[in-house]
């Protein structure tokens, strides 16, 4: 394992999150024992995997002075409902600037105004927590240079904000999954499981690059099947792998060999956010079958994504199957039609 005590941290969640069997679900595929990793059960207003990003990029903030937080994401983004309430948490301002959702068949980069966020789900949030400002932009519009522009404005105000990229996902925000890598490795031991993957979701993909660098670092060969929310493989691996190779050299670690990105673009359907029938389906089946709920944009496509392995056979019943519950649940109060 790599220390990660030189890097500051803020601490949001007491404890390790649980690490669960799933025997119903198990028993229902007829595949693989599937077990779950409950990191929608982490710290900060709903929890969810940004806020272990946020442990090391807000500790990384205040450690340079910061008094606002700005960062970027979708109308539903939980990486800016986890951001505003880190920064609740520590007392800084926080300031949101958010695209409009892909219009029904993913296609179309609309004007600012062309599909309206709902006051609901995450959305509903960032103004309950008190978000300082939120900007709402058309889909594709180049959110990080406004996020840039605006924090030269408020400089220019005499504040100091630090900008977070969309999803957190740079290499000290990476550092989370990291440590997340070594606490499933510590639960593994206790719980004598050797599990044969780890399948999770992958999107702005520092959780998978934060995986791959802390199993690496440990010494250990566990493969990480991502499931893409939003891009091809073609497009999504090499995102992956440059902040895996970043991650790495920024803990001084041994090169980790390319292969180990492994990210499936077979589940996206029609775009980001875009329900599928496939992500439904394993929705539904996991509420039903072990009453656990998962969401619409992530852990849902995700979940399809490993049912169809396991329907396929590429995972056989004398696997053990680790699937990352990485939140997201407050976004599927905003997509009901998905499950009318
Ligand atoms: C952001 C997010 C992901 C994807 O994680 P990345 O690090 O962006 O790849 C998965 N699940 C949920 C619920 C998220 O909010």
């Amino acid at each position: 394992m790599v220390a990660l005590n030189p890097f500051p941290r803020r601490s949001y969640t007491d404890g390790p999150t649980p690490l669960e069997h799933l025997p119903r679900l198990s028993a229902e595929l007829g595949g693989p024992q599937i077990w779950i990793k409950r990191d929608d059960r982490l710290g900060l207003a709903q929890g969810g995997n940004k806020t272990r990003k946020l442990e090391f990029l807000v500790a990384d903030a205040l450690s340079k002075g910061a008094d606002a937080l700005i960062t970027v994401g979708g109308v539903q983004s939980n990486h800016c409902r986890l951001t505003l309430a880190a920064a609740r948490a520590e007392g800084l301002d926080c300031h949101l600037i958010v695209e409009e959702d892909l219009g029904p068949e993913g296609v179309g980069l609309g004007p600012a105004g062309a599909n309206p966020p709902e006051f609901t789900g995450n959305f509903l949030l960032f103004d309950l927590l008190g978000a300082d400002s939120v900007r709402v932009l058309g889909n594709g519009s180049d959110l990080l240079g406004e996020a840039e522009a605006l924090a030269e404005s408020l400089r220019a105000q005499g504040k100091s904000p630090y900008v977070i990229p969309v999803g957190g996902s740079n290499p000290i925000g990476a550092l989370g999954y990291v440590d997340c890598a070594h606490e499933m490795l510590t639960q593994f031991a206790e719980a004598v499981l050797q599990p044969t993957n780890i399948v999770t979701p992958s999107g702005s993909a520092g959780m998978q690059a934060g995986l791959i660098v802390g199993l690496h670092a440990a010494g250990s060969d566990i493969p990480v099947v991502g499931i893409n929310v939003s891009r091809s493989r073609v497009d999504q691996e090499p995102k992956i792998s440059d902040l895996v190779d970043s991650t790495a050299h920024l803990l001084d670690l041994t090169p980790v060999p390319r292969e180990r990105t492994v990210a499936l673009g077979d589940y996206v359907g029609t775009g980001y956010a875009l329900p599928t029938p496939g992500m439904t389906e394993a929705v539904r089946l996991i509420a039903r079958t072990e009453g656990i709920l998962l969401d619409p944009v992530y852990t849902g496509k995700a979940a399809a994504g490993l049912i169809d392995l396991v329907r396929q056979g590429r995972f056989g019943t004398d696997d053990t199957v680790v699937f990352i519950h990485s939140g997201g649940v407050p976004g599927l109060y905003a997509r009901t039609q998905a499950f009318a």
